[in-house]
């Protein structure tokens, strides 16, 4: 237990800011959370979900100890049990669905990365013999992006920059205002001070498209198109860093015969943007040096063509010159020496190779959704690992296909999930189409569901065992965020965990010794053990990580490529790429329509006439987190759908008035909040909502079925992105009347 008065340093993973904090403990009871002025990356910043922190750790539904299923799945009776109890009994019914069906009938949820390590389930799998049968709301949320960024250039842009030293940045479907606080609070302060130039990419009015020099204000589900217009601007009128291109790309000539089909004028009436502006802004993004499009998690989120987007922002961030420039685009590489020595990876935890390629080719979604599943991988990985020198990410860089998921339980095809275990994850708030998810969850098909949580979520309420987990200020970090690069960053486990709480690292490694996996695998007790492992080869100890706080490598290459190549079959920046054409996809980036809109669908548009986004960070919520009363809903206490006050008008909704949006899946209900700046014909309203306050267990679910926007939101796989698998959150169609 700490000593009174102690301070504890560790970083914040409310969301991925990992903003450092000092935590004050006093008898063994955190009573302060205070921003670490010391901290080299955040410098003393925090957000308003600080100032929440401990009525958050100590709120009485904080979930303390192991539960297991005394009635009918979501019937919400409860009886208490011992870990090893829970253990004893997951493990063995694992081994037994193991011998009828194999390893593969075993499925993983896991949620958005918040300081957690990847690797215990990793390895856990790999040594399971599952192929990582992992199913995340990564799909749509970044994993996607890397993997096209995988097949294109080997490297991942789009996440690192420096927007202190940037003079144009594309803010392309987010708004960091609400997504990204320390980001935010940068460029503000960078506007006041000189004239960085903001182009804004986004349907609806923002704090993000008030501050921008351009606001290109699109139909939603159009935005490779958009992007394609772009690249016709760039290439025609030579706007490109021709040197680059020439040394350090192939296939441009086939890029530009393509991009000839997307003229501005033409894309103006695909995306309703007019030609000029959207010449504008291409104008000024590739002039404008240095230039930087943050990731944006928008336009994972379209489904069919989803993930084309990003291939066309790979191509421009090279074309133009952006990459590996102070300002631009930076790219950070695992396995980079940090005081002589290499960090170990969460790749070489995981152990991958111990799967045969007949083992990955049985990942769900292998055949389908190729690039972002361990078929693009296996390819990708291969130049990877030999550029970096240590094995290719793949904590979150490859990903199951969800919506498979989900009709594999009912029907056994291509083969059944009889087993799930989710950790840190609620997919009744974050799966598309979220009727025949919670289907799939309660059917009897599904032999064993185990839930590790802090709360009683909706998706707890259903599940067979809820064990509860340890929250960053009951765990310590040493992480290199999902090998994204060398950095290293963290803290110490501020206090021991609550009640019996167990941090992920302990519910993997026992789940592993309760399944008969060897202690030689698992020879580290607790995570300050295995953190203390993967630093020993740079001769730093976990309590001298801890005071740093972050460790950076040795030496920064910015522009890496010059002495290695880029880790693609060619070395160059694949314009026309040939991972793509292996997986027998298009090679080069196209538009589709929308799967669901006025175009594609015009009969389905007679009776749902408005075009629906959902999604979008609003504070202080974080995903499905801080619902609770006591927590977020104090400053946020209703969901809420934007609309244009017109639209309202003619639909006899008043600012403020409780709405039905329905779609072809469903109707859930939203407070309707007016906004002149929204396109008149789409309205937009918030996702993954559910009432802690209303009651566990069936048929509410804690309200799962009021206003989350996932009842509405479309998983057919046919609208699927090829690519990723990725579903529509965004772009369906809907009608919206007032609630009485
Ligand atoms: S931005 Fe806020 S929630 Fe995110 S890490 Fe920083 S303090 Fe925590």
């Amino acid at each position: 237990m700490a000593k009174q008065g102690e301070i504890k340093k560790t970083v914040c993973t409310f969301c991925t800011g990992n903003c450092g904090m000092l935590v004050h403990v006093e008898d063994g009871r955190i009573v302060k959370l205070e921003p670490n002025r010391k901290h080299p990356l955040s410098r003393g910043f925090a957000c308003e979900r600080n100032r929440l922190a401990l009525k958050w750790l100590y709120h009485p539904e904080q979930l303390m100890y192991p539960l297991k299923r005394d009635g009918e799945r979501g019937e919400g009776k409860w009886k208490r049990i011992t870990w090893e109890q829970a253990l004893a009994e997951i493990g063995d019914k694992l081994n037994e669905l193991k011998a009828k069906y194999g390893p593969e009938m075993l499925g993983i949820f896991e949620g958005t990365a918040r300081g957690n390590d990847y690797w215990p389930r990793g390895r856990f799998l790999s040594l399971f013999g599952n192929p990582h049968n992992i199913f995340a709301a990564g799909t749509i949320c970044s994993a996607n992006v890397m993997s096209m960024n995988a097949a294109i250039m080997g490297d991942v842009s789009g996440f690192a920059g420096n927007i202190n030293k940037s003079n144009c940045v594309v803010y392309w479907g987010t708004d960091p205002s609400q997504a990204w606080h320390r980001a935010w609070a940068a460029m503000l302060n960078q506007k006041k001070r000189r004239d960085v130039k903001v182009i804004a990419i986004d349907p609806r009015r923002t704090k993000t498209t008030e501050i921008a020099d351009i606001w290109l204000q699109l139909r939603p589900g159009t935005d490779t198109a958009l992007a394609l217009a772009w690249l016709n601007v760039i290439i025609n009128e030579e706007l490109y860093d021709k040197d680059f291109v020439k040394h350090w790309t192939v296939g441009f000539d086939e890029l530009k015969e393509r991009v000839q089909q997307y003229p501005p004028e033409r894309v103006a009436e695909i995306t309703g943007v007019p030609a000029g502006k959207i010449i504008d802004a291409a104008r000024m993004y590739a002039t404008t040096k240095p230039a930087f499009i943050p990731y944006s998690v928008a336009i994972d989120q379209l489904g069919l063509n989803g993930t084309r987007t990003e291939q066309c922002r790979v191509i421009m961030r090279a074309i133009t010159g952006d990459l590996g420039v102070w300002g631009g685009e930076l790219i950070t590489r695992p396995g980079q020496r940090i005081n002589g020595g290499k960090f170990i990876t969460e790749a070489e935890l995981i152990m991958i190779d111990r799967l045969s390629p007949e083992e990955r080719r049985k990942q769900m979604g292998a055949d389908v959704c190729r690039l972002l599943s361990l078929t693009g991988w296996s390819l990708t990985s291969e130049y990877i690992g030999r550029v970096y020198g240590v094995p290719a990410p793949v904590g979150v860089q490859t990903n199951a296909h969800t919506p498979m998921l989900w009709r594999s339980i009912l029907s056994g095809e291509p083969y059944p999930i009889k087993a799930l275990i989710a950790w840190g994850s609620n997919p009744l708030s974050w799966a598309g189409n979220i009727k025949l998810a919670y289907e799939a969850m309660k059917s009897p098909n599904l032999e064993l569901n185990v839930v590790q949580e802090l709360w009683m979520t909706p998706s707890a309420q259903i599940a067979d065992y809820v064990l509860p987990g340890a929250s960053w200020m009951e765990r310590p970090m040493c992480s290199n965020m999902m090998d994204f690069g060398s950095m290293v960053i963290g803290g110490e486990r501020p206090i021991p965990p609550l009640g019996e709480r167990r941090d992920v690292y302990e519910l993997f490694r026992g789940l592993a010794l309760a399944v008969g996996q060897s202690e030689e695998y698992w020879p580290w007790r607790t995570l300050e053990e295995a953190s203390e492992y993967r630093l020993n080869p740079t001769g730093i100890s976990f309590k001298e990580f801890v005071e740093r706080m972050v460790l950076f490598p040795d030496e920064f290459d910015l522009q890496p490529w010059l002495k290695t190549g880029f880790p693609t079959p060619s070395g160059k920046v694949e314009l026309y790429s040939s991972i793509l054409e292996k997986l027998d996809y298009d090679p080069l980036p196209h538009y589709e329509e929308p799967p669901e809109s006025p175009i594609s669908t015009p009969g389905v548009a007679r009776d749902y006439p408005l075009i629906l986004n959902t999604g979008g960070t609003f504070m202080p919520m974080f995903k499905s987190e801080f619902m609770q009363r006591e927590l977020g809903r104090i400053r946020h206490p209703h969901p809420l759908m934007d609309i244009h006050p017109d639209t309202a008008h003619k639909l006899g909704i008043g600012d403020g008035d409780w709405a039905y949006i329905e779609t072809r899946r469903g109707r859930i209900r939203q407070k309707a909040r007016y906004n002149d700046g929204i396109l008149p014909n789409v309205v937009n309203c918030e996702a993954n909502w559910w009432f802690p306050e209303m009651p566990a267990g069936e048929p509410s679910l804690s309200g799962v079925w009021e206003s989350n926007a996932n009842v509405l939101t479309l998983d057919e796989p046919e609208a699927c992105d090829e690519l990723s698998g990725g579903w529509c959150n965004r772009a369906l169609l809907c009608k919206v009347y007032r609630a009485q």
